[in-house]
């Protein structure tokens, strides 16, 4: 019997394909694609959602006390916006958006100055010293990016970019994190519209190794690995939408099944010197993405994040984009335990579905 069996594999070994294992353009992260027994992305649209209860929302509009005041909030003042902040006790009302600290704060700001030797204790401890703001995208409770208008959307890339000034002008500041974590199962508590940011005190580890890859790429080819990423991803099998100012598609070592990145076309390191003309094309981009990937799957769970550079230095090699992760996997023992992952949708087919969708 045991002959039998190995006879058998030993046949199959020669004529059996493998599913690949692919790796990031810069990270060291692998990824088992499973190009053989790989799933469609429908596959999905039946799972259940998990909703959120919906009880007095502290993030609606008359609800401004239950919050602490507001850092900025967007006022509507004649065809423009006026930019304010609460101040003295005062709540700001009829806002168009409106971003505050978080009450439980993951960073919390220095109370005096703070010297890069206190924040930085040893090694292997640090204070958490910096910010964590959540931006209200919408005084509409349900307004997601997916549905939003675009001159609202506009708003909430502005006030993004308002923010990402702010903060990483001051000196205990080294990144900005700017996401959005959509649905219970991605990890928002709050329903309501809103995106979060946070502001540390030291490079997360991820953009940091994104930065030293292309940092390298620049100075063995003098290019931006970034913009050579594009090129090839334009013409290839990976695309889902390109316009004037974005091209969208799925990355190469997709960890999650629809996983999309959006970069800019023309080389920009960070988002600090976005031009109106662009935030409006950045705001169509990303409501037709995720109102498609919406369409495909049935309103999945996903977060996504900017990755850029707060300071000059990385100018040249560093190309800001966002990374958009939908939540229809579910991470287990594998994946946890040696940080290798399964990705049962292969980007190829992520790729076509969203494009299928979009053009739907
Ligand atoms: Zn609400
Ligand atoms: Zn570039
Ligand atoms: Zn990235």
């Amino acid at each position: 019997m045991l002959n039998v069996f190995a006879a058998n594999l030993g046949l199959k070994g020669l004529t059996m394909s493998f599913n690949e294992v692919r790796r990031d353009y810069l990270l060291d992260r692998w990824v088992v694609i499973a190009t053989e027994r790989g799933r469609r992305p429908t596959d999905f649209a039946k799972q259940e959602r998990e909703r959120a209860k919906v009880g007095v929302c502290p993030l609606c509009p008359g609800n401004e006390r239950m919050t602490p005041p507001a850092v900025l909030v967007y006022l509507k003042s004649g065809k423009g916006v006026r930019k304010a902040k609460d101040e003295n006790g005062f709540r700001h009302k009829n806002w168009l958006i409106r971003c505050i600290p978080n009450l439980y704060p993951a960073f919390n700001p220095p109370k005096e100055k703070v010297s890069r030797r206190k924040i930085m204790k040893s090694s292997d401890l640090a204070v958490a010293v910096g910010h964590h703001e959540v931006l209200v995208e919408s005084p509409i409770h349900d307004k997601h990016p997916s549905d939003a208008k675009i001159p609202q959307l506009v708003h909430v890339i502005n006030a993004y970019v308002d923010r990402l000034r702010e903060l990483s002008a001051k000196p205990y500041v080294k990144y900005v994190s700017v996401f959005r974590n959509h649905g219970i199962e991605a990890g928002a508590s709050l329903s309501h519209a809103h995106s979060q940011i946070i502001a540390t005190p030291f490079i997360p580890k991820i953009v940091e190794e994104e930065l030293k890859a292309s940092r390298k790429f620049w100075k063995q080819k003098g290019k931006c690995v970034f913009c050579d990423i594009l090129e090839k991803e334009l013409n290839g099998p990976r695309l889902i939408l390109e316009n004037s100012e974005f091209a969208v598609f799925a990355p190469w070592a997709s960890v999650n099944p629809l996983e999309f990145w959006m970069f800019p076309k023309k080389h920009e390191a960070t988002l600090l010197d976005i031009s109106q003309n662009k935030v409006r094309t950045l705001a169509e981009t990303l409501k037709s993405c995720l109102n498609g990937l919406k369409r495909l799957v049935n309103d999945p769970p996903y977060n996504y994040g900017f990755h850029l550079v707060i300071n000059r230095e990385a100018y040249q090699s560093y190309h800001w984009h966002l990374e958009v992760y939908p939540k229809l996997a579910i991470w287990a023992g594998f994946e946890k335990s040696t940080g290798m992952y399964i990705n049962t949708v292969t980007p190829e087919t992520a790729a076509k579905s969203l494009q299928e969708t979009l053009a739907s």
